[in-house]
């Protein structure tokens, strides 16, 4: 006997009574077992930043594909690793920790005490990873909980140390000075991957002036720049103009470029070569370093002719391409604000005030001056800090450099290895790759990765490779280091290598990206001599995972990963920053294939932001719909659109999974009454024989399709393909197979059965990896508590084989299918209901289906079906006139009336001949008209007539048709069981007696009482 099933699933119900028996059954460690000797299948976690306190539903969307995947090659018997992956330091982690101690600074962070504010932050990710781990236990994934990587663990750390290490000997590491953006709250520069992130650009109102440079060579006459910026003007230094470019004096001594004031009547016009050389008064001449720099007209050719003046303020200490011309003209720099980006005291009366703060009294003192010539509001996209909203500025700093010049082809030849899907995304990398500038590798924050870098004041750097060379060369400081990590790791000073002086470590940490990139070579155990237990398991990371250091032999073993997949976002990000790891240690691409996809929004297609009270946290969703649920959504969605996450679609798919869930409460009703017992077998080999109906062998095929498909959907990680064809599959099972053996499941036919039950488990063993909570509990019922044999859960029962589908019965029952549908139509067009039975159907072009007669006329409700061409029916056309008109002009007129009257002849190729002119067939509509009394629809070569005229006796037939439909909603309204026979209470219609005996076998009714109303009532067992 099956388990009965409830009316509607309660998923969430389901999925928490499923993870216990998972649990209880060590489900997952039985799978790992069974598949130890299998062949490798290597996928490396991208890691989740342990800063938030849930889980978001973007993360799990991600983590659902991991599972997908993982969980199909566990089923086809391939041994992995599933390591999880948590991302520990930098900014996110910092910020939080800020916000939460309420520290606005990096001045009050040291105040806080390093050390205390490091054992802070490890807090978090210890929090967060709490919650992020059972978040993703409650979504299905299974991963090896527990051995997860951190990515501050001191192992980690030493594998950075090592890259870097080489990257110096190779040459590649540079001090760099030059101008980078700079976030002021944060106190750092930001590396130019960053600044690809989404969100990071943003619009804003900035001021927008024009500003008068007086020439001293010119009394009267000035110069007008153009700057959003006005806090960057105490730092001019030049303004540029174009050579080429036609500038224009004003009457009132402006010059402007012409380009950009067409209209204007100017008193002089020259080429901006004659400005070139010119002297001015700076703006702030008076304040600060300002005043000792000799202010000149410039050439230079980017001076755009598109907005502003065409004329361009420089300051080379506040703007990248400023700083790179003014290294071309030898321009001194200014820097005119410090870290927090605040004026340095040599600005005066600016001094201490933030680059906001001072534009207002920047505008006064300009208009005061008599130099500003108008101030008003501009829009535009603005780059601000991806993790705390600040907006960016530029600052001349020195930051630590990887220079790509000499890795770049090799990271193009590199990413020519690796299969995309979908492929643009590869593209991407390319495009990035041949784009991108230097790697800036250093931040100016606590927090991170400690940079190994002790540049002695003899000239020479000292780069520390491993925690050993690090004890081997310190001069003291070593017992009190707790981790390698700020503050401890600045204690310990070392020997410089060439002059044998005491040498500091810089103060900087690195780029998050390192941390995450170095991954498949620090938990794989790249170069590693021996294994080490726990081995992973240093520094912070210590308690927290008992993750090994595996040896090299392992990370021959699972390097590079066959598969990795996250967000499009990392291409310049996870994805770059372990192929530029692995092509500096390896020379080759860390992955073989990649999965990406787009964005996550809301269901109405906005960013989801929680000021906005549209993001869903995970277990509200978990709670709310279900995690099979919402795993569906995820995996219905192509990869190379954002996907509209919510409730409203949700419910839609809730509805789609009732037509499984019915048709499996279906077989369980029938298969216990017909106490059919499934035999496990009947999953490897086609449950058919010789005597097997053409319907039971199609659904066997049609099963075996499905599962090709699948299996095809899944090879290609294409897992919205999936979906597709589970749709397809389940429509056809319910909306065909079902619907066109009724009769025999109410006779308790074993052969139906049977297929029936193969055809469900097969379809519930394909949608597995999408759908495990749903699938593992169908499997319960439906296999491993009634089959003695079966395995216990359907993860242990491995991939099923597609078999060899009979291809040519697949496309006769697609004919079949395609006949009721226009047959459908038909009765459609004649607006005759589905339940009124109908004379005849006569079937044009079919080639398959004319031993499905039966079926045809059973779906279609009528008599007779035949097969033959359609007698009587007329040929109409009418001309497109639109086309028509303007080809034929007068002779029109003549043309329709032949048309009308029938006077055209049809060619093979579908034109049209007519009063001596071969029409295109988009010239003319042609449409087949029944003869009265008939409809008619078609569909390439396929048409069908419908006789849809009535006579008493049909219409008869289709009152008591209605009446079985209305007896059997009541049986259902009341509860009765589908086997409960009923006494009947019919309203007296004499005309009704003669169907007696049918309306009781359909209704299951004992006996036909006739009183006012329509009843039924339970009859008493004999
Ligand atoms: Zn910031
Ligand atoms: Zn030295």
């Amino acid at each position: 006997m099956f388990r009965a099933l409830p009316r509607v699933p309660d998923h969430p119900a389901i999925e928490l009574e499923i993870l216990g028996w998972w649990e209880e059954n060590a489900t997952f460690e039985k799978l790992r077992e069974q598949n130890r000797g299998g062949p490798v299948w290597s996928f490396v976690d991208g890691p989740v930043t342990a800063n938030r306190m849930v889980l978001g539903v973007h993360t799990a969307w991600g983590r659902t594909l991991k599972d997908v995947f993982q969980r199909y090659k566990a089923l086809r018997g391939y041994h992995q690793r599933y390591q999880n992956g948590f991302d520990c330091q930098g900014l996110w982690i910092e910020v939080g920790v800020e916000r939460e101690l309420g520290l606005n600074s990096k001045r009050e962070i040291e105040e806080y005490g390093l050390a205390e504010f490091a054992r802070r932050c490890r807090e978090v990710v210890v929090r967060s990873s709490t919650a992020l781990t059972e978040g993703s236990i409650r979504l299905g994934q299974w991963m090896n909980w527990g051995s997860d990587y951190f990515t501050f663990s001191d192992t980690n750390i030493e594998y950075i140390w090592r890259f870097l290490k080489l990257v110096n000997e190779r040459g590649w590491l540079d001090l760099g000075h030059r101008s980078t953006e700079w976030c002021p709250r944060c106190g750092t520069s930001l590396s130019q991957h960053e600044l690809t992130q989404a969100g990071v650009y943003q619009e804003r109102t900035d001021p927008s002036l024009y500003v008068r440079f007086p020439l001293r060579e010119r009394p009267g006459e000035s110069v007008v720049v153009w700057t959003t910026t006005p806090w960057t003007l105490p730092a001019n230094v030049a303004a540029a103009v174009k050579l080429d470019a036609e500038y224009g004096l004003r009457e009132n001594g402006e010059w402007v470029a012409v380009a950009r004031y067409p209209d204007e009547a100017f008193v002089r016009r020259v080429p901006g070569a004659e400005l070139v050389g010119l002297h001015y008064e700076g703006p702030f001449d008076d304040l600060g370093p300002g005043g000792e720099v000799d202010h000149q007209v410039i050439p230079w050719d980017e001076v755009s002719l598109e907005e502003g003046t065409g004329i361009v303020h420089i300051a080379t200490g506040a703007g990248q391409e400023d700083f790179e011309l003014g290294r071309l003209h030898g321009l001194p720099v200014l820097s005119p604000v410090d870290e927090a980006g605040r004026f340095y005291d040599s600005y005066g009366w600016l001094h201490g005030l933030s680059t906001a703060e001072a534009a207002d009294q920047i505008v006064g003192q300009l208009a005061e001056k008599g130099v500003l010539l108008e101030a008003g509001v501009y829009l535009h996209r603005y780059p601000h800090c991806w993790r705390c909203d600040t907006p960016l500025i530029w600052r001349v700093t020195d930051d630590w450099l990887i220079s790509v010049a000499d890795l770049r082809p090799s990271l193009l030849d590199a990413n020519a290895t690796v299969a995309w899907t979908p492929a643009y995304m590869g593209k991407r990398m390319d495009d990035w790759l041949r784009n991108m500038g230097d790697w800036n590798i250093s931040r100016r924050r606590y927090y991170g990765l400690p940079l190994p870098f002790y540049p002695c004041s003899c000239g020479y750097l000292n780069v520390i490779g491993s925690r050993a060379e690090l004890e081997e060369r310190a001069l003291g400081g070593l017992e009190q280091l707790e981790e390698l990590r700020r503050p401890w790791i600045d204690a310990v000073l070392i020997r410089c290598a060439d002059c044998g002086e005491p040498v500091e470590r810089i103060a900087e940490v690195g780029d998050v990206w390192l941390d995450a990139g170095i991954v498949p070579f620090s938990t794989l155990g790249w170069e590693n001599p021996q294994p080490v237990p726990q081995g992973y398991a240093t520094g912070a990371a210590k308690g927290l995972t008992d993750a090994d250091l595996p040896d090299h032999a392992y990370w021959e073993r699972w390097f590079p990963a066959d598969w990795v997949s996250e967000m499009r976002e990392q291409i310049r990000l996870w994805f770059y920053s372990q192929l530029f790891m692995s092509v500096v240690l390896t020379g080759r691409a860390p992955f073989r294939s990649v999965l990406g996809y787009e964005k996550m929004l809301d269901e109405r297609g906005r960013e989801m932001h929680s000021s906005w009270g549209n993001t869903i946290d995970a277990p509200d969703a978990f709670a709310r719909i279900g995690a099979d649920i919402m795993r569906w959504q995820f995996c219905a969605q192509p990869p190379d659109r954002n996907l509209l996450f919510g409730y409203g679609p949700a419910k839609e798919i809730k509805k789609k999974l009732l037509t499984l869930w019915n048709s499996v409460r279906f077989l369980v009703d029938y298969g216990n009454i017909g106490s059919f017992t499934p035999s496990f077998a009947d999953l490897d080999a086609p449950p058919l024989d010789d005597g097997s109906r053409p319907l039971d062998r199609w659904l066997v095929s049609r099963t075996q399709k499905y599962l090709a498909e699948a299996t095809q959907a899944l090879e290609d990680q294409l897992t919205h393909k999936l979906i597709e064809s589970f749709e397809a599959f389940v429509d056809d099972l319910s909306n065909w197979y079902i619907r066109r053996s009724r009769g025999r499941f109410w006779d308790g036919d074993a052969a139906a059965l049977r297929v029936l039950w193969h055809a469900l488990v097969q379809g519930i063993r394909g949608i597995a990896p999408v759908m495990p909570f749903l699938a593992e509990h169908l499997w319960q019922i439906l296999v491993a508590g009634v089959c003695e044999d079966a395995p216990e859960s359907v993860f242990l029962a491995g991939w099923p084989a597609a078999g060899d589908p009979d291809e040519a019965l697949l496309e006769e029952i697609g004919e079949v299918r395609a006949i009721v549908a226009l047959g459908h139509r038909a009765r459609g067009a004649g607006a005759i209901k589905l339940r009124q039975p109908l004379r005849a159907l006569v079937v044009e072009g079919a080639v398959r289906a004319a031993g499905h007669a039966d079926e045809i006329a059973g779906e279609l409700r009528v008599k007779s079906v035949a097969f033959e061409p359609i007698a009587g029916a007329t040929v109409s056309a009418r001309p497109n006139l639109k086309m028509l008109g303007p080809k034929l002009g007068a002779a029109l007129p003549r043309l329709r009336e032949a048309l009308a009257e029938g006077r055209f002849e049809r060619l093979p190729d579908g034109r049209v001949r007519a009063e001596g002119h071969e029409l295109q067939p988009e010239e003319v509509f042609v449409e087949r008209v029944a003869p009265d009394g008939w409809t008619l629809s078609e569909e390439g070569a396929l048409s069908v007539a419908l006789d849809v005229r009535l006579d008493p006796e049909l219409e008869l037939e289709g009152r008591v048709i209605d009446l079985v439909h209305a007896v059997n909603t009541l049986r259902k309204e009341q509860g009765l069981e589908i086997t409960d026979r009923i006494v009947l209470t019919v309203p007296d219609g004499g005309d009704l007696r003669r169907f007696e005996d049918w309306i009781k076998a359909e209704t299951l009714a004992v006996e036909i009482e006739h009183g006012p109303e329509l009843a039924v009532r339970k009859a008493h067992s004999l």
